[in-house]
């Protein structure tokens, strides 16, 4: 894709956010663009932060790696979207400005045993799997609060709020119920964390496919790729 055609897309993909946003009666200062660079080269991700992306969202830590070493990222934040493992925590904690993706008690003590070692503190979000899918990682969203509490009682970690990945949509707007249920989720959460000193304000949903109902059910952030990129070559499971 040429410099030319990123710049379009970005263009065109920020105005379709914040349609959306005007759409739903929210503000689209509101709502964050995350691009989710998954396969882009390091020369693609700098074209797209020149274009005006602000955050970049990374799914796999060899990638992450990648991109960091080159120096890819400057002008922008990275968000690691992708599942993570506990050996792999090391490479993000303080890199990363926020991981999306903590699906594990086990991970969330990972992620605060590092950042204290380093002497900061990691925002997190809590990812749900909110289509109850065997495929997929995340909670089930009975546990989410659970987590979200001991993020805040953590000095390592700081809870932000919840991400989601929700099934496939067969129909358009088929995932309208998931989000609707993120959204209650999400309110919940924040209504029971109030006392805590911790403020849970990111909702991380909705894709190339199904941003605007995300943000009609109240996303704070989207992450999309396709629409910003291009269509990606078939994906290896997680790497
Ligand atoms: C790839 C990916 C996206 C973006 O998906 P598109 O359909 O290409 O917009 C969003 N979130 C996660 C976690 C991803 O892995």
């Amino acid at each position: 894709m040429t410099n030319e055609q990123i710049a379009q897309n970005v263009a065109a993909v920020q105005e379709a956010v914040a349609e959306a946003a005007r759409q739903a009666g929210r503000d689209p200062a509101e709502v964050t663009l995350v691009a989710a660079t998954k396969v882009q080269t390091s020369e693609t991700i700098r074209q797209a932060i020149a274009a005006g992306i602000t955050v970049c969202g990374e799914n796999r830590v060899q990638e992450f790696n990648a991109h960091w070493t080159d120096g890819a990222y400057e002008g922008a934040q990275v968000h690691f979207i992708g599942h993570l493992q506990k050996n792999k925590v090391k490479y993000l904690v303080g890199r990363v400005s926020l991981i999306e993706s903590v699906d594990s008690e086990e991970l969330l003590r990972a992620i605060d045993q590092r950042a204290q070692r380093l002497g900061v503190v990691q925002d997190v979000l809590i990812e749900v799997n909110i289509g109850g899918e065997a495929s997929k990682s995340g909670v089930a969203p009975s546990e989410a609060h659970a987590l979200v509490a001991l993020a805040a009682d953590l000095p390592g970690v700081n809870p932000r709020g919840l991400m989601a990945i929700p099934p496939v949509a067969e129909i358009p707007r088929g995932n309208e119920q998931y989000f609707a249920e993120m959204q209650q989720l999400f309110v919940d959460i924040g209504g029971k964390m109030y006392d805590n000193k911790v403020s849970i304000d990111c909702l991380s949903m909705g894709m190339s496919g199904d941003f605007a109902e995300a943000i009609a059910h109240g996303a704070t952030q989207v992450r999309i790729g396709t629409a910003l990129f291009g269509a990606r070559p078939p994906m290896r499971a997680n790497g």
